[in-house]
């Protein structure tokens, strides 16, 4: 029974949304359980755009760390049509950036700011280039005439692939991607080693029809939108390979139930509750257990140029139940990815 029992190095979570203020004190200590470094998305209202803005939250953030927890965020900067190359170089270059965000406008949640025409920040991409600052894309078009499950494969052709020819050095990782082209793309330039990307936990277990299984599952509505099992078999593929591309990234993105059960749900899933244990469930399924520790706390260390973790932690094949609501503030609660159900393994902490 060699897997009953997996110690890994500590790994970290290359995609994450903490929120602000109540949200970020509800959700925070279940990613800093769990992950010795996040990348933390920048999409707050308004989003962070500054190096003093990225500072600012990052003191937010350990402001609101459990005690005893050793956790370090990486900040990002939102790409605007108004970013300002210098401010963002100076930021990387003390530590306070550790990459930038690239959110088509309107592509997703608060992406309202987001970046219009991609052309207009060809200086702020060059200047990105040259002193090696990742680019972080979510990857989709955003005209609504695109259909919804197409979004991600149009962008990779209209977009992305021109991108990388006028930015010949420009670091990228291709946020939580959700197909099959993505994951050929990625494999087309890994010779490169210019591209990663991470690869949620949620999109391992669904496929598209698990979004409407009995019913509507507002909670299994997340962008990019799951696709069809051709594409999840595509993910897990690219996940378990342990190959250098590909990392751990949740994008977990809490919202409160009030907000995702609407007319007009919000989109994102909250994994951050019980994400090792899910990647777990998918590697173990795929029979690699023995690559998670590559896809969890390997490759992304690497394409990010940070010293691997040398704490460790412990997953126990034993089943636990993933939580219940957890409550933000009076009234508002967050609902976690497969609450009340059972997982087949459980994790143990640091060792
Ligand atoms: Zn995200």
């Amino acid at each position: 029974m060699p897997f009953d029992r997996i110690v890994i190095r500590r790994p970290d979570d290359w995609h994450v949304h903490l929120r602000d203020g109540a949200m970020l004190k509800a959700v925070l200590p279940f990613t800093a359980r769990q992950f010795g470094r996040a990348i933390v998305m920048p999409n707050l209202k308004p989003p962070v755009t500054t190096t003093a803005d990225a500072d600012a939250y990052r003191g937010r953030i350990l402001a609101a760390l459990p005690d005893g927890v050793s956790f370090t965020p990486l900040m990002t900067a939102y790409l605007t049509d108004g970013t300002d190359a210098g401010d963002l170089a100076r930021g990387f270059a003390d530590g306070v950036f550790a990459a930038a965000k690239l959110y088509p406008a309107n592509a997703t949640t608060n992406s309202a700011h987001g970046v219009t025409d991609i052309a207009r920040i060809a200086p702020v991409l060059e200047r990105m280039a040259e002193i090696g600052m990742p680019l972080l894309i979510h990857g989709e078009v955003t005209d609504q005439s695109v259909d919804i499950f197409d979004r991600e494969a149009v962008f990779i052709d209209s977009i992305l692939a021109p991108l990388l020819e006028r930015h010949p050095t420009l670091r990228v990782v291709l946020e939580h991607v959700t197909t099959s082209e993505a994951v050929q793309f990625v494999r087309a330039h890994a010779a490169s080693g210019r591209i990663g990307a991470t690869i949620t936990a949620h999109h391992l277990l669904i496929n598209r029809s698990h979004i409407f299984q009995g019913g509507i599952r507002p909670h299994l509505y997340c962008l990019p939108i799951a696709k069809r099992e051709t594409h999840r078999v595509a993910l897990v593929e690219a996940a378990t390979s342990g190959d250098g591309p590909f990392f751990l990234g949740t994008d977990t993105a809490p919202h409160t139930v009030t907000a995702k059960e609407a007319a007009c749900g919000c989109a994102g899933c909250f994994t951050a509750a019980n994400a090792l244990e899910v990647y777990a469930e998918a590697f173990e399924d795929a029979g690699a257990l023995d690559k998670l520790e590559a896809f969890a706390s390997l490759n992304g260390p690497r394409f990010y140029n940070l010293p691997v973790s040398e704490e460790r932690v412990v997953l126990e094949r034993r089943p636990s139940v993933a939580p219940d609501l957890i409550l933000v503030s009076e009234g508002d609660a967050v609902l976690p990815f497969r609450s009340g159900e059972t997982l087949r393994w459980s994790f143990g902490g640091t060792v």
